[in-house]
């Protein structure tokens, strides 16, 4: 597929982190990384200075290393600092949160120690809704509420504990303690493909060594240093830049 001259056309989603345009393509879309945060449901608003451009390099970075595992994500093409081709989506109203390390709603939910490693992952399941503030479901909730069968959730809970595996020891690899993270999927072509991100502002890192937090977690706690973590990830993962 040629998608080299692919235009930009209009804008038809814009979401807290993300622009997404319409391309002359009816199947592809162009994913626009924007330097915007959000957290707690909206209620914190920020920027993060140059965290378009490394999510942008991050996420397509995991979604390439991701495929030569057989895992099938919307991952086209990346084109330019802040922009990726994607395959466009029918977008599942579920998100998937792997876990390995108890951290955030896990630690508030059943008062378990933040750090404590789990004795085996956890996928946890919630329905993507703003106006209900993205509640936790089960298996069976996702399907009464209409928003995938049994099948394709065993199928979206399989692909995460496969995805968990290999991303888990690729940042091991890198130093980094891949706390959890949150997937989202999408029917494409009579298939379901990994769509959205996969980079700071979707995954818990924490260095191996000293634990220190290397994600969104610094900005949503105003722990300072957040653009200094996120060049972190990147340099660990992609290397220092030559003119760094
Ligand atoms: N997460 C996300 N988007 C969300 C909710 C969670 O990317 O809307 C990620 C979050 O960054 C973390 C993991 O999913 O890596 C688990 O998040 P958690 O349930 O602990 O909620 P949080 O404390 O982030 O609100």
């Amino acid at each position: 597929m040629s998608t080299g001259t692919l235009r930009k056309n209009e804008l038809i989603y814009e979401g807290k982190a993300k622009k997404v345009f319409a391309t002359e393509h009816p199947d592809l879309i162009i994913q626009e990384f924007k330097d915007d945060a959000t957290a707690f449901n909206a209620q914190k608003k920020g920027q993060i200075r140059n965290k378009g451009v490394i999510n942008n390099e991050l996420s397509a970075h995991l979604f390439e290393y991701l495929e030569t595992f057989g895992v099938r994500t919307h991952f086209v093409e990346k084109i330019s600092e802040r922009e990726m081709i994607c395959k466009k989506l029918d977008i599942i109203r579920i998100e998937v949160v792997m876990r390995n390390v108890a951290a955030g709603s896990l630690v508030k939910r059943f008062g378990m120690r933040e750090g404590t490693e789990l004795p085996i992952p956890v996928a946890e399941l919630y329905y993507k809704n703003d106006a209900l503030g993205d509640p936790l479901m089960n298996d069976e909730h996702a399907v009464v509420l209409n928003l995938a069968t049994l099948e394709e959730v065993t199928l979206l809970k399989q692909t995460a504990w496969k995805i968990n595996a290999i991303l888990r020891e690729y940042f091991l690899s890198k130093g980094l303690k891949l706390v959890d993270f949150k997937l989202e999927f999408g029917r494409h072509d009579g298939l379901i493909l990994v769509g959205d991100e996969i980079s700071p502002d979707t995954c818990r890192l924490w260095d191996l060594e000293t634990n220190k937090k290397l994600d969104k977690d610094r900005f949503r706690f105003d722990l300072g240093d957040v653009e200094e973590a996120y060049l972190e990830v990147r340099n660990r993962l992609l290397g220092s830049p030559a003119n760094a």
